[in-house]
């Protein structure tokens, strides 16, 4: 906070360069949840769905689904993944076009051992 305020004082500029030059991130912001999809097994977890209170991570018959448009990025899933499947990123540009495109949804290993695939 100082220290934005002495730059500005400084060089004359208060405002920043977004979005022709994005600002870096503090390494703690809470931004994007990312899924490994080859950590991720929904069909014999749903420990992240548990733990999220607003129910952002649902876990059904096998699928996760991550809705970041519900996602309060408070970070209780990460905690709760027993296999570390969960990543808070830095990326804090969520804005999309479509609603649906803020959902990511995974379905986990099936019964011929095939690997979790994104669903949409
Ligand atoms: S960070 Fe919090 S709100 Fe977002 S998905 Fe995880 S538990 Fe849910
Ligand atoms: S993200 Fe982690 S807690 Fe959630 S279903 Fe996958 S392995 Fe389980």
């Amino acid at each position: 906070m100082f220290a934005w305020i002495w730059r500005g004082l400084r060089t004359g500029i208060v405002t920043t360069r977004y979005p022709s030059a994005a600002e870096a991130m503090p390494s703690a912001y809470r931004g994007r949840i990312v899924i490994d999809l080859n950590r991720c097994d929904p069909a014999a977890c749903r420990a992240c769905a548990d733990a999220c209170l607003p129910r952002a991570i649902v876990v059904q018959r096998g699928t996760v689904r991550l809705d970041l448009g519900q996602c309060i990025t408070c970070g209780l899933c990460l905690d709760a993944c027993p296999t570390g499947a969960l990543t808070m990123t830095n990326d804090f540009e969520l804005a999309v076009r479509r609603r649906e495109d803020l959902i990511t949804q995974i379905r986990g290993v099936d019964h011929d051992g095939n690997a979790p695939t994104p669903t949409g």
